[in-house]
């Protein structure tokens, strides 16, 4: 690339820019390892590249969308270095991108778009299999999932919506195609398009900690929260398998005469995983018993079941959980500069209870559920008062499995604010 400008790839079809790329984003550095041998390299193959976000993105790299005679071979990359010691959770040191997998029914525009809303910095392309019109599984596997015999078309669609999180515009139309002779059970449906964002960290991710240490499982574990976040913020389902340090990640390919493929690279900031919404796992992807999942195909396929446990576990990674709209993009944009405290004095005067060690007690907007109201169980720090972003907590049993998140969507939900975007004007100043 030898402009700023991202519209210097309009020229060349299917590839599209969105925005300036600032010139610092570009100067900066990443450390990856690559190879040209797929998942057949070796340990001592990998090789480190350090390279700035230019040649990242730039005609060698991610920009350069290839024709491959399969899937499995070619050039792949890792989010981080290995230092020839393998590509394992017990050996990656530190992570410099991240990179996330989207293949439930998203469109190319709806993650641009996402991207740009945002302010992140994203390259966005088709991985091999984009337009699929085939999901294949196991027959095996899925009767062990939904404890019965023989696993039809309403058993396969029921994992496809539940587990894979297909978004239901897929499979409107879809077809069962019977068993093939691998034993898979295969289904036709809507073209799905497949693609993978790339986004680059403000600052390095170090996954610190010996091979088998509780302080390297911390780190791990925070990867994967952090990951599953992003995919929440981008309004994505992300798979659990993809939040692994570790994960090989072919580059952009596709089979030789297809042009279906794309590339876009979208103008923005890097991505500060600090002010990023942690998603546990309990909460990020909802595990369901082989009896909910039997319950569930029993039951009439009535889209508006109000008790349906997929569409409930779906809303949970394609809408978030909040009440409040936008609630994610708003922790993630500013959580750094909220001023929380303020916030609930100018709407709620009499909630500020007294002075605590940091910030202020305050009533917990879950005090319906404490089992004694009143007391000094939740406090509020504004941003920018010690921690890195504001503070909302409380320690009161029943807000246990309560983040700031949650207690701050109750809050706007007592306070008849809608869209979390709201608290900007008033209390975000920098
Ligand atoms: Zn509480």
């Amino acid at each position: 690339m030898d402009t700023n400008s991202v519209a210097a790839f309009d020229a060349a079809m299917n590839i599209r820019g969105h925005g300036i790329l600032d010139p610092a984003l570009l100067a900066h550095q990443v450390t990856l390892s690559l190879t040209v041998k797929g998942r057949q390299t070796t340990t001592r193959q990998w090789c480190d590249v350090t390279m700035s976000v230019r040649d990242l993105i730039g005609r060698k790299f991610l920009t350069n969308h290839e024709e491959r005679p399969d899937k499995d071979s070619g050039k792949a990359f890792l989010q981080g270095p290995t230092f020839k010691k393998g590509r394992t959770l017990k050996t990656m040191p530190w992570l410099d991108i991240m990179v996330l997998d989207l293949d439930t029914g998203e469109s190319r525009e709806d993650v641009v778009e996402k991207l740009k809303a945002l302010g992140l910095f994203g390259v966005v392309y088709s991985t091999f299999s984009n337009g699929k019109r085939t999901s294949t599984k196991g027959k095996k596997g899925l009767a062990k999932w939904a404890g019965v015999d023989e696993p039809g078309f309403d058993v396969f669609k029921a994992w496809l919506l539940g587990v894979k999180m297909y978004q239901p515009h897929i499979l409107e139309d879809a077809e069962f195609l019977g068993t093939n002779a691998e034993g898979e059970v295969v289904i036709r449906h809507a073209p799905m398009t497949k693609m993978r964002v790339v986004m680059v960290l403000r600052e390095r991710f170090h996954i610190t900690g010996g091979p088998d240490s509780e302080e390297r499982r911390a780190c791990l574990r925070d990867w994967r929260e952090a990951y599953f976040g992003v995919g929440r913020l981008l309004g994505a389902f992300v798979d659990r398998a993809c939040s692994d340090v570790s994960r090989l990640y072919y580059g952009p390919s596709r089979p030789i005469g297809a042009t279906n493929w794309f590339v876009d690279v979208v103008a923005g900031d890097l991505l500060d995983l600090g002010s990023v919404e942690r998603v546990p796992l309990e909460r990020g992807l909802i595990r369901r018993s082989k009896a909910t999942a039997k319950g569930q195909i029993a039951r009439d396929r009535d889209d508006s079941a109000p008790d349906d446990p997929f569409r409930t576990a779906a809303r949970g990674m394609h809408a978030p959980e909040y009440v409040t709209a936008n609630m994610s993009t708003f922790l993630f944009m500013y959580g750094s500069r909220f001023r929380i405290v303020d916030c609930v004095a100018d709407l709620r005067p009499r909630w500020i209870r007294g002075d605590a060690s940091r910030g202020k007690t305050v009533q917990c907007p879950g005090e319906d559920d404490h089992t004694q109201s009143g007391g000094s169980g939740c406090y509020a720090v504004n941003a920018g008062d010690g921690g890195r972003g504001f503070v909302l907590s409380c320690r009161h049993d029943s807000c246990a499995d309560r983040d700031r998140a949650d207690l701050l969507d109750l809050f706007c939900e007592e306070c008849g604010i809608t869209d979390a975007m709201d608290l900007v004007e008033d209390w975000c100043h920098e």
